[in-house]
């Protein structure tokens, strides 16, 4: 069943559209929560604009081509922001990522006025996707903005099975997104967001039609990958 939109755990604050003009603006990974997240506000009514941090990871180039594509599905305008600096071992829970990505939100678009959103969701442990890390930035970014701007998280008491399910319900496009945090062209299925959505995968049996080829590519690619493994083995 797709929960109802406004049931997510929006700030309390953001109870009063009108005080943020019924504007938001998406932080867009290119994967199923934000594309989501789009939607949601979409489905408000809200006038919604997207933004893309690359910031180094490795899969910032198709998680870029995905975003752009979710905002085009959407027809909302995407902002890039690209952040440079040294090497790093982007895996797991990024110490300061969240808290980065909003606050670069805040930095390029300094007048902005509304909301700024991400798709955090229950069922992680990560600091930056829990009640306190949303309390936390909450703080920061109303006292940053003078309350001009507040943080939405539609999704925070949501697990990753009831997004799924409000994707299905309102046909996000979820076939045009990328979730993998290591696997540049294919799902690494070790990842927190391969496993999250592979554990999706086994229980749903009733997937509509427009799923077929999300099984149907990762099946594939899994093969592709076997295959490609077992004749590396067999070379001399
Ligand atoms: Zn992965």
């Amino acid at each position: 069943m797709c929960p109802a939109p406004g049931l997510g755990g929006l700030n309390g604050a953001l109870d009063s559209p009108d005080l943020f003009s019924m504007k938001s603006l998406i932080l867009l990974s290119g994967g199923v929560d934000s594309a989501a997240c789009a939607a949601f506000y979409s489905r408000l009514g809200h006038s919604v604009r997207g933004l893309f941090v690359d910031y180094g990871q490795p899969v910032r180039s198709v998680e870029r081509e995905s975003a752009a594509k979710v905002a085009a599905h959407y027809s909302i305008p995407l902002q890039s922001v690209v952040c440079q600096g040294p090497e790093a071992n982007f895996s797991g829970e990024i110490s300061g990522r969240n808290a980065f990505l909003i606050t670069t939100a805040m930095v390029f678009n300094p007048k902005w006025t509304g909301i700024i959103a991400l798709g955090i969701h229950a069922g992680t442990e990560y600091y930056d996707c829990g009640h306190t890390f949303v309390e936390d930035i909450s703080r920061v970014v109303e006292g940053y903005s003078d309350g001009r701007v507040a943080l939405g998280v539609p999704f925070l008491n949501w697990t990753k099975k009831m997004i799924w399910d409000f994707c299905l319900a309102n046909h996000v496009p979820v076939e045009i997104t990328w979730s993998c945090e290591v696997g540049p062209k294919t799902p690494c299925g070790k990842c927190l967001s391969c496993r999250e959505l592979e554990a999706i995968y086994a229980r749903q049996t009733d997937l509509p039609p427009f799923s077929v080829p999300i099984i149907m590519r990762v099946l594939g690619l899994f093969l592709a990958f076997v295959l490609l493994r077992g004749a590396t083995r067999r070379e001399p």
